[in-house]
């Protein structure tokens, strides 16, 4: 769970990255970028901060924002029913963009979150700039990092099912409770 007072600060920190990018948000969606602390309680390490465009049948539309070092946990988009999981594409806006995914190790040594390095298995980091994407096939483990200016990126998916990913740490819950 999140603080409100902690949701609305780190509301505030990630508007200010995105409002850099010039992409035109609007007022009532400036409300709607979801901070999510993935039930961890730490939002400022492991979180995102999410706005969904578009999300129908078949088709996703999101911007993610990370604050500067934010981790984005490790999961992956499972098949449900006859679809075979979330596909998606992530395309950097700004900021350098971490990139983990299975393959050869080639991670750096303070890359997970320090002392959540079981939950981070996916070991081979790709570093994304503006302009670079990597398509994530279903069923694939991965986790995002933002560098030190933070990042901003679209996430172009087949429909999404968020309460369905699989996370590898078994403390994360996907819904977000805010007290206040
Ligand atoms: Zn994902």
């Amino acid at each position: 769970m999140i603080a409100g007072k902690d949701y609305r600060r780190i509301q505030k920190l990630a508007l200010e990255i995105l409002k850099k990018t010039g992409l035109p948000i609007g007022d009532m969606e400036q409300h709607c970028l979801e901070v999510v602390d993935f039930g961890l309680g730490n939002a400022d390490v492991e979180g995102a901060q999410i706005l969904t465009l578009l999300n129908t049948d078949r088709l996703s539309v999101k911007i993610i924002v990370l604050l500067p070092h934010q981790t984005l946990p490790e999961h992956r988009h499972p098949p449900v029913g006859d679809d075979p999981g979330k596909e998606e594409t992530v395309r950097v806006i700004t900021g350098t963009f971490y990139l983990y995914v299975p393959g050869e190790d080639n991670i750096a040594a303070n890359a997970p979150p320090p002392g959540k390095e079981k939950y981070y298995s996916a070991r081979h980091q790709a570093i994304l700039l503006a302009g670079g994407q990597a398509t994530i096939a279903p069923g694939v483990l991965h986790w995002f990092k933002a560098g030190d200016e933070g990042a901003v990126v679209f996430s172009f998916s087949t429909h999404a099912m968020d309460l369905l990913d699989q996370f590898t740490d078994p403390s994360v819950i996907r819904t977000v409770h805010i007290v206040h």
